[in-house]
């Protein structure tokens, strides 16, 4: 019973790890994710991929302690996965239902991004903290809070969900979840290429963005990297929203660490530093002193956290 799989439902791909509780991560793959009304088809796939992975490694479903899912949607603590938007699911107990399709229980299912959350905990820039906030930018705007070592799902599998907090109630455009001024439309990597693209529109200012022709989030933090001013005044302005954001949760959750994940993240220490310091000159005093980290397991988070649900049992 010391091994387990981490698998990693995403829009496009399904990522999955073998791991074994003695020497960690063995073996990873993905497959392309099969969308639809309900999961069965993708569970069938996950099922053969899982059979194969077991029987050219020699082993067999006794040998595993359980399989860990992350899935793109809200999870209540009963385990009912509430609808995912990138691939067309409606209410489901996924693990429940994987468990009779796949033949190997238990399956334990948590949201990506607070799945990804626990991975850092247990095994990447969290290891040395006792709870944590993690904020991943990516195509949006992902949380996952870490309290005592357990995933905070809340009453409604919403606990976290960083990324809809409302940062500005005079926002004209809509966030992908019907709202409006969400932290998404600002911090998410097409967020702060839509905050950029306005203000090329309303200012003169000079700047190398006006030369480039598809503009990215990372463009943008390489040109405030390399001293362009109207860059720098962006990604001041963004770190800002970020770290009022942040600011905000930690009212709520008082975690020990702020983590930073996600593509944007890449921008490395410059966007850390820059984001700390708006937290810290945005906060209540005696929330000031928080570790500030970078994500270490990028990619792999949702694996490993997927595999900390299992051993944590
Ligand atoms: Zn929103």
């Amino acid at each position: 019973m010391e091994y387990c799989f981490g698998v990693d439902i995403g829009g496009t791909t399904v990522k999955f790890g073998l791991f074994s509780q003695k020497e960690g991560l063995l073996e990873k793959w993905e497959i392309p994710t099969k969308k639809g009304s309900e999961p069965t088809p993708l569970l069938k796939d996950i099922k053969v991929s899982i059979e194969e992975c077991l029987s050219k490694n020699g082993l067999k479903k006794e040998d595993l302690a359980g399989i860990g899912m992350a899935a793109p949607g809200p999870v209540t603590e009963d385990g009912c996965l509430r609808g995912t938007v990138n691939i067309g699911w409606g209410d489901v107990f996924l693990g429940k239902k994987a468990e009779k399709l796949i033949g190997v229980s238990p399956v334990y299912i948590g949201n990506d991004a607070r799945v990804a959350a626990l991975g850092e905990y247990t095994f990447g820039a969290g290891k040395e903290v006792s709870s944590l906030l993690m904020v991943t930018l990516g195509t949006g705007v992902g949380g996952g809070v870490i309290l005592n070592g357990k995933i905070l799902s809340g009453a409604s599998g919403t606990a976290g969900e960083i990324g809809h907090i409302t940062m500005n109630l005079d926002e004209l455009e809509q966030c992908n979840c019907g709202k409006k001024g969400c932290l998404e439309q600002y911090a998410s990597a097409p967020g702060m290429v839509r905050v950029a693209q306005k203000a090329l529109m309303n200012t003169d200012k000079p700047s190398v963005l006006r030369n480039i022709e598809v503009l990215t989030a990372k463009k943008l933090w390489d040109a405030a990297k390399k001293g362009d001013a109207l860059a720098r005044e962006l990604t001041e302005y963004i770190s800002k929203i970020l770290g009022v954001a942040i600011a905000n949760a930690c009212y709520i959750v008082d975690p020990e660490m702020i983590v930073l994940g996600g593509g944007v993240s890449q921008a490395g220490v410059f966007l850390l530093d820059m984001v700390q310091r708006a937290y810290v000159e945005n906060v209540f005093p005696h929330c000031r002193d928080k570790k500030f980290a970078l994500a270490k397991l990028l990619n792999d988070a949702g694996i490993y956290g997927a595999a900390a649900m299992v051993f944590k049992q």
